[in-house]
């Protein structure tokens, strides 16, 4: 999915289409579902603390990014003027923290191995 159309709604119907985000003003709430076709149904209430809806006349943005953590794909990403703009997705930032960790493990892991080398001159050498 690339983009969304977005619809101005009342009432937030029981069924949501696919590509379509559903913006109900009286309510201050913006729902659709979830961009990845997993199905979820992501709500982003418009608020100060929530998200800003920018209309445009002919398309909207949503700001900040809408991060679906707590669902399975936990997917991330954009809409911005109707266009669906992916982000990291939290496994992404996840998996560079954790090489970042590893990475760290192993300079450890090295130093300790020279110097276990280095008390072994001379002696057996340990290196297995
Ligand atoms: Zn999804």
């Amino acid at each position: 999915m690339k983009t969304v159309q977005h619809k101005f709604v009342d009432l937030i119907p029981d069924t949501l289409e696919e590509g379509v985000l559903y913006i109900c003003i009286p309510y201050c709430t913006a729902i659709h579902k979830c961009v990845c076709g997993c199905g979820n149904e992501v709500v982003t209430p418009i608020s100060p603390t929530g998200w800003t809806l920018s209309f445009y006349g002919d398309s909207v943005s949503l700001s900040p990014s809408i991060g679906n953590w707590s669902f399975k794909c936990r997917s991330h990403y954009f809409i911005t003027k109707n266009k669906i703009c992916h982000a990291y997705s939290w496994d992404d930032w996840k998996i560079i923290l954790n090489r970042k960790q590893e990475e760290k493990e192993k300079q450890k892991f090295d130093k300790k191995r020279r110097k276990q080398r280095k008390q072994n001159v001379g002696g057996d050498a340990l290196d297995s």
